[in-house]
């Protein structure tokens, strides 16, 4: 089928990602076969393999259905109600070595856009000087250490990168294997 796939707000492009994927594997929570099959997480005390079309994540189904949620809400109790609601059960969630989270800016979700490395990181120096000082934060006050750490991302440890819904800012978190 070539249907054009749903439009997640906070995951604008889950081909782009991996979370989705063109298979003709059928829909644990729709059982039809659409061309398309999510591959990420889903977190449920319910037996699925949590393999559901992107229709039945954006219409809430599959989440309903199984009583399940594809994101913790780690990170969201900055956003409203609806948009934690939106997150969690709504949007395709993405493929991470330690629990994924998603980012806040300017009090809305952001728009994850994918797993990167350093040349796509540094693309959006906004982006890296977030996580520049968030890793300084978080205890890393060896400069070179964390320089090494930054310009090596891509191999082995990664960076998820999220762009402001509101504002256009991107930022980003480090995900080490
Ligand atoms: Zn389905
Ligand atoms: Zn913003």
């Amino acid at each position: 089928m070539s249907a054009s796939l749903p439009f997640f707000r906070y995951h604008p492009d889950p081909l782009a990602s991996g979370s989705i994927r063109a298979s003709t594997e059928v829909c644990a929570c729709c059982n039809r076969s659409t061309g398309w099959i999510y591959t990420a997480t889903f977190y449920t005390a319910q037996a699925t393999n949590g393999h559901f079309c992107p229709w039945c994540i954006a219409d809430g189904s599959a989440a309903e259905r199984f009583a399940g949620e594809f994101m913790d809400s780690y990170g969201l109790d900055d956003v409203s109600e609806e948009t934690l609601h939106e997150v969690t059960r709504h949007t395709p969630g993405f493929h991470a070595w330690q629990d994924p989270h998603w980012l806040v800016h300017c009090h809305d979700a952001a728009a994850f856009l994918g797993e990167v490395g350093y040349t796509e990181l540094a693309a959006h120096p906004e982006a890296l000087d977030e996580l520049r000082l968030d890793l300084r934060m978080g205890g890393w006050h060896d400069s070179a250490r964390l320089e090494y750490f930054l310009t090596h991302l891509g191999e082995g440890a990664t960076a998820m990168l999220f762009r402001c819904t509101v504002c256009g800012t991107h930022l980003a978190y480090a995900d080490a294997s």
